[in-house]
């Protein structure tokens, strides 16, 4: 058996776990498999094991691999996103993670809206404030999902997506995961064209067993299948 299927045995084995221990279900947890910096081989040695959603957080990346991957898999942009390059994923992604300004969803209303789609997206929130990190913080997050209710007709929010601080200690994060789950509660009722709130994207392979505890429906997770990345291929 290839390394990356027998790596995603056991990550698959540490999400039921994971799952079990906080009596959740299994399918209430989508794995969506970071494929930044790997070849569309190896995106399609994990879609052979079952992996249907990958995450990138390039546009060039998701360009290059877009046509190798079979058609049914899931793209998911979960880094930052320039809007001059919105035009070149709005077709492709099922689900843009990373919204923080109400600039960046006015440039996917206006591409959305030229495709005759409506675009799926999360509002990244920067839970812990880091400056090194993009997103906005809870009350910018309160804000711009009311102006982008107000203001993109093609955009529909469906919940919130965060990148918790780097840590050897996953505990230490679970207070940001809380922070973002009680986010998300105050939003989770409110159902209309705009806004439809079913996904909480937190948790990464440091922390993504937390992350499940605390309320995530998606995890993103890259290392623990294809192992270290190396940025300078
Ligand atoms: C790279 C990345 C991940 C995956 O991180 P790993 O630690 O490799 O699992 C998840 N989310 C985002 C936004 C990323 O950029």
């Amino acid at each position: 058996m290839s390394r990356i299927h027998e790596n995603l045995d056991a990550l698959e084995k540490r999400i039921q776990d994971a799952c079990e221990k906080c009596g959740r279900k299994r399918e209430e947890v989508l794995l969506i498999g970071v494929t930044k910096t790997r070849t569309a081989d190896e995106v399609n040695e994990a879609v052979s094991w079952g992996i249907t959603d990958v995450g990138e957080n390039k546009v060039q990346e998701i360009m290059d691999k877009y046509d190798h991957v079979p058609g049914n898999v899931k793209w998911h942009m979960i880094g930052h996103l320039q809007t001059n390059k919105v035009k070149y994923i709005i077709d492709k992604v099922s689900l843009i993670h990373s919204v923080d300004k109400l600039k960046l969803a006015e440039e996917i209303d206006k591409r959305a809206k030229e495709h005759g789609i409506t675009a799926d997206v999360l509002i990244e929130v920067n839970a812990a404030g880091e400056e090194s990190k993009f997103g906005t913080d809870i009350a910018g997050a309160k804000k711009l999902i009311e102006d982008v209710r107000e203001k993109c007709k093609n955009v529909r929010i469906k919940g919130l997506m965060t990148i918790a601080p780097f840590t050897e200690e996953p505990e230490d994060v679970r207070v940001y995961f809380k922070e973002l789950k009680a986010l998300f509660d105050e939003y989770k009722d409110i159902k209309d064209d705009n806004m439809d709130f079913e996904h909480l994207s937190m948790g990464m392979s440091g922390d993504f067993e937390v992350a499940i505890e605390e309320g995530a429906t998606m995890v993103r997770v890259g290392t623990a299948i294809f192992g270290a990345r190396n940025y300078n291929i």
